[in-house]
């Protein structure tokens, strides 16, 4: 996949710039020590034609907060930063488009002042990140990272090496992507999603504590209040997971994608009758700013 080509214009600490021109530090402490904060945002044209971000303040809190976590100096207000989110889609013309803010630092170890800090914003066109298909889900022989020995709810760059390492590991074993337990053995998430399952009309889905809280969860706990849809967070075992009507990851970048089956065991019900599926078109809908019809997906 091309990220930019040599016209792409980014965001790079107040400026905008071309991709192709742009530089770093070769010795900066983000690239050696993966000491830096991203954010995953998306842009959709909405019902009206607008192209519009899809949770922006959000999206830039807990870049702020990711940032204060592991101490990096943050010196941004929000609407600095989404205005310029919006100003790289349009001197990209891009309409839908997958946004990705980045904090890094120079080689400075101390980092005594905010100045010292970077921001940069691009963006490209992205489809659903684990495509539209059910995806085949293995247990990862990887645990998600100690939340004793790292602040798990930064979205950190380091962190990232361990969703890569699961990832890899299901993709060279057959699968389409993991699924990640804590340290005690309970479902966490995905290398880059939130996981829910549907149990006899209910929905559950792991606790905040060793997962990162994310965005678009929110927004399908949001839309189960909306649809009388009740919802349990709590922690649950592989074996329960396996029992489920259906599950779903969901992420800014995946949005709201089912799952086939885990560790090549089938969920019982077609995903066409699930709650994932009324939840997946509420989803998409909500981002699109279009009313939902519940009545118009068929549950059986
Ligand atoms: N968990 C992890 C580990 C992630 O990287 C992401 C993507 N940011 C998510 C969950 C989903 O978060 P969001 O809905 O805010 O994109």
């Amino acid at each position: 996949y091309s990220y930019y080509n040599e016209n792409t214009i980014i965001y790079v600490d107040g400026e905008y710039v071309k991709a192709s021109e742009a530089k770093t530090d070769l010795y900066g402490q983000s690239l050696h020590y993966g000491y830096a904060v991203f954010e995953g945002i998306r842009a959709y044209k909405t019902a009206s034609g607008e192209v519009k971000i899809f949770k922006a303040e959000e999206h830039f809190d807990r870049f702020r907060r990711s940032c204060e976590l592991i101490h990096m100096p943050y010196n941004y207000t929000n609407e600095e930063l989404i205005t310029a989110c919006y100003k790289v889609l349009e001197l990209n013309n891009m309409e839908e488009a997958y946004i990705r803010p980045l904090a890094y630092c120079p080689p400075n170890m101390t980092l005594k002042a905010a100045s010292e800090m970077n921001v940069m914003i691009c963006a490209w066109e992205w489809g659903a990140y684990l495509g539209e298909k059910l995806l085949k889900v293995m247990t990862s022989s990887y645990q998600r990272p100690n939340p004793k020995a790292f602040k798990i709810e930064s979205k950190s760059a380091g962190l990232y090496i361990n969703s890569i390492l699961a990832s890899q590991e299901a993709k060279t074993k057959g699968f389409d992507e993991a699924l990640l337990l804590d340290l005690e053995g309970y479902v966490a998430e995905g290398p880059g999603a939130n996981i829910f399952f549907e149990k006899d009309g209910k929905i559950v889905t792991p606790p905040p504590g060793a997962i990162l809280p994310g965005i678009t969860r929110a927004t399908v706990i949001e839309l189960c209040q909306e649809l009388n849809i009740p919802l349990e967070q709590r922690l649950f075992t592989t074996d329960e997971l396996k029992t489920a009507d259906c599950a779903f990851f969901c992420g800014t970048a995946a949005e709201v994608v089912g799952l086939e089956s885990l560790d090549g065991q089938a969920f019982a019900k077609p995903w066409a009758q699930s709650l994932g599926k009324v939840l997946q078109q509420a989803y998409k809908a909500r981002v699109l700013e279009k009313e939902f019809d519940r009545s118009s997906v068929k549950v059986a």
